[in-house]
């Protein structure tokens, strides 16, 4: 079966930015899972996994406007230290939570005061070309409530 609309597929991955660090594995624990054409994951790597099937080992290099968007300057704000989720001592350029209505996301202190924080609200991987070593592990149909909900379940998926 190939990768095409209305099918969930499992897959490896290795991140890489564009000096070829290692920046995330899932090949330590279980494969990702998506559906595909839900936006599910960055346009750049949905539009490439299309059409490849169960074994299929790729690489795939993202932009950043096909991955996680552009970088942009006016995203640096100051927040009240009590929104922030971190461990240990906050320091520049760590990588902590945002307690935001719609959930935590993941933002960059770049300046750290007595009760707030500047931080950098872009994605961490912004302005970044990334590089995607993958290998497709299974295609399979959609369940009808997987359609429903626009994104896989099970193992590496959606757990409710
Ligand atoms: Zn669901």
């Amino acid at each position: 079966m190939k990768i095409a609309a209305r099918t969930v597929a499992s897959f490896h991955y290795t991140l890489k930015n564009e000096a070829g660090e290692e920046l995330e594995t899932s090949r330590d624990s279980q494969p990702t899972a998506y559906l595909h054409g839900s936006n599910n994951i960055i346009p750049g790597l949905e539009r490439a996994l299309e059409g490849h099937s169960a074994g299929d080992s790729l690489e795939v290099e993202v932009k950043p406007e096909d991955g996680y968007g552009l970088r942009s300057p006016d995203r640096i704000q100051r927040v009240p230290t009590k929104h922030l989720i971190y461990k240990g001592k906050l320091r520049p350029g760590m990588t902590v939570q945002l307690n935001t209505s719609d959930g935590a996301r993941p933002v960059t202190v770049v300046k750290v005061g007595r009760h707030s924080a500047e931080i950098d609200t872009n994605h961490p991987l912004a302005g970044q070309a990334l590089t995607f070593d993958i290998e497709i592990v299974d295609v399979r149909p959609a369940t009808a409530e997987e359609l429903e909900h626009k994104h896989a379940h099970g193992p590496g998926g959606h757990h409710h």
